[in-house]
């Protein structure tokens, strides 16, 4: 039997972090992560490193938006979120915060609701055996030692400082005692892997049936003839 894995994803920290992915490979205006595929490399390497078959059967990703009432928008942010659960397949928790107010809020609501769906998880017989942290932030130390308590592993996924070079100590989880199981994995040492490259495909248009070849992936997809129309309107 397999063993299962399950990730969690600390949204403010993946994006924070991502700069490390484009800082690897040399690209200063960023490129575009293949989201699908992030949570399933570390899930191989915790194989990889078990020398057994581990399952990832979900990815739970922790984010927020800045509410209606604030002057931000965040329609495109939403459509992220929107991305990541249908085409990425992720279990989204999404909390409105007003922003503005006590700069700390995103990321304590995040970490608050990811330790909670950890030991909710942790605590159902046979939910996982395997937790893939992805976000790497002090106050997860004690969610992730009772944790471990209920006999499930932990795997941290950091990230190295600018230069490559470790994260500092006090700063880290990768230095703190009895919070995981397996060396940490940095999310830098996968850029190639999770570089999103994207290919051509041949998709339908929505709007007249035509096919034309594109690199797009998105659910919805509009020939360029009817994007021209649609922009003249
Ligand atoms: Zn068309």
């Amino acid at each position: 039997m397999s063993l299962k894995a399950m990730a969690f994803i600390d949204g403010a920290w993946l994006y924070r972090n991502r700069t490390s992915i484009f800082a690897k490979l040399g690209e200063a205006n960023g490129c575009e992560i293949d989201y699908a595929k992030l949570p399933r490399v570390f899930c191989e390497d915790v194989a990889n490193y078990l020398d057994e078959d581990v399952g990832l059967v979900r990815t739970n990703y922790f984010g927020t938006l800045p509410s209606a009432r604030s002057s931000f928008s965040s329609s495109k942010q939403r459509a992220f979120y929107e991305f990541l659960e249908r085409s990425c397949g992720y279990e989204m928790e999404i909390h409105e915060v007003d922003v503005g107010g006590d700069g700390g809020h995103d990321d304590m609501w995040i970490k608050m609701a990811l330790g909670a769906s950890l030991m909710f998880n942790a605590a159902m017989p046979g939910s996982f055996d395997v937790a893939i942290l992805i976000g790497d932030d002090l106050d997860y130390a004690p969610v992730l030692r009772r944790t471990r308590l209920f006999g499930r592993r932990i795997q941290l996924v950091t990230a190295h400082a600018s230069g490559g070079v470790q994260p500092a100590v006090g700063t880290s989880l990768i230095w703190k005692s009895r919070v995981s199981d397996f060396p940490p994995l940095y999310i830098d040492d996968h850029a190639e892997e999770v570089r999103l490259v994207r290919e051509n495909v041949k998709r339908v248009c929505k709007q007249c049936g035509r096919e034309e070849e594109t690199t797009w992936a998105g659910p919805e997809f509009f020939c360029s003839t009817c994007r021209g129309k649609y922009r003249n309107n």
